[in-house]
């Protein structure tokens, strides 16, 4: 009876300091998983200020000082890492959108593309907006 009740303290327990941490989890996937980051890096770049004025001020020893550099800078990259992984899925992603919304603009032939340069312009553009080769209309 007694191991019972232990059992599910325990459990309670752990469920209380894991749920902020689950739940950090699930928000960090949505869209404010870059924003976090970016708070993160922004952190870590105020501790490594820090860390130089409190070494100018000789608050802190040399060996100290490498050793948390160190440390902190590890963080650091660690950090734009994971900025630069989140952010290449977000590029990704629209550019496939734009992709897509290319292709069928095409499909239906309200673009084309430029003979110079192979950038898409509109069927009424008469020069092409990246190159500004003169366009031969078609048709
Ligand atoms: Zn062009």
């Amino acid at each position: 009876m007694e191991l019972a009740l232990i059992i599910i303290f325990v459990l309670s327990a752990l469920a209380y300091v894991a749920w902020p941490l689950l739940s950090k989890t699930v928000a960090a996937k949505g869209s404010g998983a870059e924003d976090e980051l970016r708070i993160q890096r922004d952190i870590v770049f105020a501790a490594i200020k820090d860390l130089e004025m409190d070494r100018e001020m000789g608050r802190v020893s040399e060996e100290d000082f490498e050793q948390l550099n160190a440390g902190y800078r590890q963080q650091a990259i660690d950090v734009l890492k994971k900025i630069d992984r989140a952010g290449n899925g977000m590029h990704r992603k629209r550019l496939e959108d734009e992709l897509a919304a290319l292709r069928t603009k095409r499909r239906k032939g309200e673009v084309i593309f430029c003979s110079a340069c192979g950038s898409s312009v509109g069927p009424q553009d008469r020069f092409c907006s990246a190159c500004g080769k003169k366009l031969s209309q078609p048709q």
